[in-house]
């Protein structure tokens, strides 16, 4: 029964972004706050939140409540029809994200939000390019994956799957392509490149510029304090929309509700998935400003899906962010978070090879180095498998000492749900250090 498990999942289903042969997946059973147990009843602490997503902890049954609720009346509807759920869901929507974001058009994930965004982006410019970051992830559809830049899951579909995405340099000031000494002057010499791109591109032709709302799986690269709002000047100055991918970053997962909220900003257009619903059920949302809806009054929006405003997916959504508001856990990711930085420098004394660890609130990335003055990574970006040791170490002493989290060539992400606590911090930690031991023994 047990063997059954993995055997018909890895007999019957393909497993996302591997070699499907030697799979070895934890057999996940049930779950409960921040952890998850296995098969065998070993317990894992869930030290990213899955995919980043699961904001809320896991088992929460508040949603269940109000799913099977929703579901006892009406589970789905076609888009066309106007349901209590989706209304009011809309409605929370406008009133938490910034300024005048006002309407939603809801997808089934974050790929699809962005998909949309692209797309209407160049309906209503009348315009075709789209700026992006080399160092990005904004999904996996044909769109999303396009946009993403130099992430190596882009390189075997062709980077320009989709014409006319246009890539810049990030402000990633440890790793400074401009070899600057500061943070400020190296988001200015990133600000004065993407303005070239802009030129030498022809403004006229850009119909967005889609970044992160705080970077994610590209190595959580902090961006200057200015460089958003900078971004917005340019965006302001040559007629361009500025896109905002909060799929990862929001729902209070860097301590504020979205990570442009710690840059007092307001863009175009917002895509939200993941946090949006915890992951409880899948759910992602593109936010327009009232100047563009406005438009659409007058012009048809030509984009749709069978499954949008799913009226099952809004009901856990908007319970979501009910809890997200009654149990303060943005404020709790604010806090731990602050904690979280404080333990990690102690860490720094005690291990060689943390060359940086970069985080908000609960979404950060320890970046480890073979050497702090050479900077030379673990585990160089994008290697090899045969040059992946010291990351294949970590990954399997992680999941031997019960836990669970992402390592990616020389980084070990940590985004815990919100409602981690400081004695689970601490035990994570713990782990940590015994995982970056590892690490030590690479350097020289
Ligand atoms: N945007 C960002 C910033 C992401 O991190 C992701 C997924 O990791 C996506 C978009 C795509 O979301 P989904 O996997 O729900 O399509």
């Amino acid at each position: 029964m047990n063997d059954d498990i993995k055997k018909n999942s890895l007999d019957y289903t393909l497993f996302s972004w591997s070699k499907q042969g030697n799979l070895n997946p934890i057999q996940v059973t049930h779950a409960k706050g921040v952890y998850f147990y296995d098969v065998d009843g070993k317990k894992y602490l869930d030290f990213s939140s899955q995919l980043m997503n699961v904001n809320i902890g896991h088992g929460n049954q508040r949603i269940t409540e109000a799913v099977s609720k929703q579901m006892q009346k009406i589970s789905y509807s076609f888009p066309g029809t106007a349901t209590d759920i989706r209304g009011k869901l809309g409605k929370k929507l406008a009133e938490i994200t910034p300024g005048n974001l006002s309407k939603a058009l809801f997808t089934i994930g974050g790929a699809e939000a962005i998909e949309n965004a692209i797309k209407l982006a160049r309906i209503y410019t009348g315009r075709h390019k789209i700026i992006t970051h080399y160092r990005s992830y904004h999904g996996a559809t044909y769109g999303a994956i396009a946009a993403s830049g130099g992430d190596p899951r882009n390189h075997p579909v062709d980077t320009q799957g989709v014409p006319n995405i246009i890539h810049v340099e990030n402000p990633y000031f440890y790793r400074c392509p401009w070899g600057t000494n500061s943070i400020e002057e190296c988001g200015e010499m990133a600000l004065a490149h993407l303005e070239r791109v802009i030129q030498f591109e022809n403004p006229e032709s850009v119909a967005a510029i889609l970044f992160e709302g705080e970077s994610g799986s590209s190595g959580c690269i902090k961006y200057p304090p200015f460089y958003l709002k900078k971004i917005r000047e340019l965006c302001d100055k040559y007629g361009i929309l500025m896109i905002d991918d909060e799929v990862m970053s929001g729902f209070g997962r860097t301590g504020k509700m979205f990570a442009i909220d710690h840059h007092g900003v307001t863009p175009d257009i917002m895509c939200l998935a993941k946090g949006l619903t915890s992951g409880y059920l899948p759910l992602g949302a593109m936010m327009v400003t009232d100047t563009i809806a406005n438009y659409f009054n007058e012009n048809p929006m030509i984009l749709g899906l069978t499954y949008s405003a799913h009226a099952t997916c809004c009901a856990a959504a908007l319970e979501n962010i009910k809890i997200i508001e009654d149990g303060n856990l943005v404020e709790n990711a604010a806090k731990m978070g602050a904690y979280m930085e404080a333990e990690i420098e102690k860490l720094k004394a005690k291990h060689p090879s943390i060359g940086d660890f970069r985080n908000t609130g609960l979404l950060g990335c320890i970046e480890l180095v073979k050497n702090r003055e050479t900077k030379e990574p673990i585990t160089p970006w994008n290697a090899k498998p045969s040059d992946m040791e010291a990351t294949q170490k970590m990954a399997a002493k992680i999941r031997e000492l019960g836990m669970f989290t992402f390592v990616r060539w020389n980084w070990i992400f940590i985004a815990p749900p919100l409602i981690i606590t400081k004695d689970e911090i601490n035990k994570g930690l713990k782990i940590i250090s015994e995982v970056i031991s590892i690490a030590d023994e690479y350097c020289n």
